[in-house]
């Protein structure tokens, strides 16, 4: 069992009142049954100790996010973007950014954004994470290019024209290091954003010789990656 849990005074948890009721009245625990909780992004096993409290016993060495940390920056299609952060969020994605392209047809309500975080945060409980990664507001691909110094780390922009070196033929970053992908909408990217991606230090990549759909794109570069960290 994997709980997430955030407060914290010394060795002692409190469960907040979701947690409580579905340690005790779901999974029917009792005060001094155990259970793995994740704390502060480790991960705990951990006693229940009575009302809504817990204690922490002993921290268990797994280690459950990718060693690179990934920020997607995804143009937002018609449909299909639930799907995208659901299974992004599995295969380890740190941060997505969604984004307003120029091709993009819908602008999202504050809703969906909401929404969107909900699907993150069960996702990333139902695949062991130890993070939930962060949604941000949808923002122009201009605005994007411009919130982050892109040269100095590594950022590749999916472009499914052309022949182009394939995402897998750079290396990866070393642990610990940040790096940023971007995939376009239906339309694919226009002239102007890929020179304006360029031009601020992102590398055109190819995700091979088949033209995937723009939610079925974001799942290969999460799956490209985590296959290479992982094996
Ligand atoms: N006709 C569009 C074009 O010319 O770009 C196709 C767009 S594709 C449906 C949607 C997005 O997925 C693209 O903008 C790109 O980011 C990504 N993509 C799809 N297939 C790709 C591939 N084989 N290589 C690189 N990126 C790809």
């Amino acid at each position: 069992l994997v709980i997430a849990l955030e407060q914290l005074s010394g060795e002692e948890i409190r469960l907040t009142a979701d947690q409580y009721r579905y340690l005790h009245r779901v999974l029917r625990l009792q005060t001094g049954d155990r259970f793995f909780a994740i704390i502060a992004g480790q991960w705990w096993l951990s006693e229940l100790d009575g009302g809504q409290r817990a204690i922490r016993l002993e921290q268990i060495p797994i280690q459950t996010e990718l060693p690179v940390s990934v920020t997607l920056i995804a143009a937002l299609p018609k449909h299909g973007f639930d799907e995208v952060v659901r299974c992004c969020t599995e295969l380890g994605v740190m941060k997505i950014v969604p984004v307003m392209s120029d091709r993009t047809l819908l602008k999202p309500s504050a809703q969906k954004v909401q929404r969107w975080r909900r699907i993150a945060t069960e996702a990333a409980e139902q695949s062991e994470r130890q993070t939930v990664p962060s949604i941000d507001e949808p923002l122009s691909f201009t605005q994007i290019l411009h919130s982050e110094d892109y040269s100095s780390s590594s950022a590749y922009l999916c472009v499914a024209r052309g022949q182009l070196p394939h995402l897998l033929a750079y290396e990866l970053p070393p642990a610990g290091a940040s790096m940023f992908v971007a995939t376009g909408p239906e339309g694919g990217w226009t002239e102007k954003e890929i020179a304006g991606a360029i031009q601020v230090g992102f590398q055109p990549v190819s995700l091979g010789q088949r033209i995937l759909r723009a939610v079925t794109a974001p799942i290969v570069v999460l799956s490209l990656i985590g296959g290479d960290c992982d094996r």
